[in-house]
């Protein structure tokens, strides 16, 4: 890629919603006032779909001199809970962003509550004792009309006092609902008598405990938590378009005219290789098919931060794919493209060797070491040197070496051919030791005692760089090596069960890495690049004396390449 100059950047031009929001600003809307809300539903982890919304409620917050608040919508306390609440807001910080205010939809619900009983003495609600199926079967089609509920024209009286009871808990789950009254012939279907409340009595809620018995839907929850807000730009995604002429008839029961709330849809984030939903996220986690929410595998926040993924490269992925109105599936190598962009200047670049074997330079004294100095990264001129220490026994890479080579390796053969080792001498192969099995279990070499890098000597040019540590120094890791999660590219578009699309190999162990000895204190969560393989982060189970590595991204996509 060249380098641009800032002042030669194209200006960056507006998405679809900045615009309106520019348009807006300009027919003086809201008195110029921007404010905005990120609204998750505590019922799992955050994923990186959802980054796409938190970027641009904060976003466009922060552009215009708006506010963003974040808002728990806490209306189903069967699937809810505090851990979700905690790590939510634990991520969104993470990423970078700052809520003006936290609130929950759960403050709201005296508000919406008495709400309810406005609807109701205004003959816009009723309560309904059919059962669900029955309430879905009389629904109809967009093209058959649907069916009213014998319980449609009840007294507002009786509603009231049935509606008062559900609250107190005289009746049982899913024996009635609190419906709006519209029109069950309408052409949009979510029209058809949408369920305002449920009765949820079998879990408490997270933050209301039992107080309450009735919970209110999506649709009647989010709108009037908006407006009650004074949220003058509602985000959300593109399902919730046919959503909307209902979020507007709900205020326009009850709202005044001089503000209103209004909602705008932007297409979903979908990934290859990946699922994005929360309820598959859980069954993932649930039944054990990955190690939790964190799993590095997991599209999830945590789990890309576990994986190795910065912040900023998750941010800047989400810049570089936009916003539209048409749903599509971005290539996960887009985002690893992202990550590798944000880590090449800031990861130090050090050696590891995956399947070592030992190298004997019989020409070096066996007493002696020395320490070598190695640049930490060559594309970061501010990121310093470090030392290496060299010695007589090496470990090298195993497929670094080949005893009967065709003439295109130029790598350690035996055959005269002389290679550099990293940052320190040129070598020789002389030979190699075999067990009775023929395994081949050291190899041999001379060194060019004038060839050490750095030094004049040092600058002859070699065909071939191997990496290699020092046998003594060096230390053991078990590098977790992270493939695709699911062998299809949209497992969520297949007939078949996303579980049974899993990619059976997508964790491998390597338990016998030599590393560094350098990296004998590196911190859960720091970059390295190990040369020629790929970045790597330090994962948390990390402990002293046994590190454990976890692969961010290979250098190349190799993915692309064993498709093909
Ligand atoms: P899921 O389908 O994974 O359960 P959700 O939409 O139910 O997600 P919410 O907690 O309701 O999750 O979402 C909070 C906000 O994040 C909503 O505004 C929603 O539109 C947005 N969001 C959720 N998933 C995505 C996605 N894949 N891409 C972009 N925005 C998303
Ligand atoms: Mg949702």
């Amino acid at each position: 890629m060249t380098n641009t100059n800032e002042a030669e950047m194209p200006k960056k031009s507006l998405n679809f919603i900045e615009q309106i929001v520019e348009n807006d600003l300009k027919d003086g809307l809201n008195d110029g006032r921007i404010q905005t809300r990120f609204p998750p539903e505590p019922n799992g982890y955050l994923h990186i779909g959802h980054v796409k919304a938190i970027c641009l409620d904060f976003g466009i917050a922060e552009k215009y001199n708006g506010i963003c608040n974040l808002r728990f919508d806490d209306t189903n306390p069967v699937k809810e809970d505090v851990e979700y609440v905690d790590s939510i807001q634990g991520d969104i910080q993470w990423l970078g962003f700052h809520w003006k205010n936290l609130y929950y939809a759960s403050d709201y619900f005296q508000q919406l509550y008495d709400l309810a009983i406005r609807f109701i003495k205004d003959g816009k609600a009723y309560v309904d004792e059919q059962s669900a199926e029955t309430i879905a079967q009389q629904k109809g089609t967009p093209t058959v009309p649907g069916i009213e509920s014998p319980y449609r024209n009840r007294p507002i009286a009786e509603n009231i006092d049935l509606f008062e009871r559900m609250n107190k808990g005289e009746f049982a789950d899913g024996s009635m609902v609190l419906r709006a009254k519209i029109d069950m012939t309408h052409s949009n279907m979510h029209f058809r008598d949408p369920i305002m409340y449920r009765i949820i009595t079998t879990h408490p809620h997270h933050r209301t405990g039992t107080t309450w018995k009735v919970y209110p839907m999506y649709d009647f929850a989010h709108g009037q938590s908006d407006y009650f807000e004074g949220v003058t730009h509602s985000i959300c995604t593109l399902e919730f378009e046919v959503h909307r002429p209902l979020y507007d008839w709900f205020l326009d029961q009850f709202a005044g005219k001089d503000y209103r709330p209004k909602q705008r849809e932007f297409n979903r984030l979908n990934i290859t290789y990946t699922v994005m939903s929360k309820r598959k996220m859980l069954q993932l986690v649930q039944e054990g098919l990955v190690r939790g929410w964190d799993d590095p595998r997991m599209p999830t926040v945590c789990g890309l931060r576990r994986r190795g993924y910065t912040a900023t490269s998750i941010r800047n992925f989400i810049d570089s794919i936009g916003y539209t109105k048409v749903e599509g599936i971005i290539d996960v190598s887009v985002l690893e493209h992202a990550i590798r962009e944000d880590l090449k200047p800031k990861a130090d670049r050090v050696c590891a060797i995956f399947d070592p074997i030992k190298l004997v330079i019989t020409n070096y004294p066996e007493s002696k070491t020395e320490t070598l100095i190695t640049e930490n990264n060559p594309e970061n001129e501010n990121s310093g040197t470090r030392e290496m220490l060299f010695g007589r026994e090496l470990y090298i890479e195993r497929s670094d070496f080949m005893e009967n080579a065709p003439k295109d390796f130029f790598r350690l053969t035996p055959n005269g051919r002389e290679v550099r080792l990293k940052s320190a001498y040129i070598i020789q192969c002389t030979g190699c030791k075999k067990d009775s099995d023929d395994n081949i279990t050291e190899i041999y070499c001379t060194y060019d005692t004038t060839s050490k890098s750095g030094t004049e000597g040092g600058n002859r040019k070699i065909k071939s760089t191997i990496n290699w540590v020092e046998i003594n120094s060096c230390l053991n890791a078990e590098v977790r090596l992270y493939d695709r999660l699911f062998s299809i590219e949209d497992p969520s578009a297949s007939e078949k069960d996303f579980r049974d699309l899993l990619n059976p190999n997508s964790l491998t162990i390597v338990n016998n890495c030599k590393v560094e000895a350098a990296l004998k204190n590196a911190k859960p969560l720091s970059h390295f690049q190990f040369l020629k393989v790929g970045y790597f982060t330090v994962d948390e189970d990390s402990k002293d004396g046994q590190l454990i590595f976890n692969r961010t991204v290979s250098l190349k996509d190799t993915w692309a390449k064993k498709t093909e």
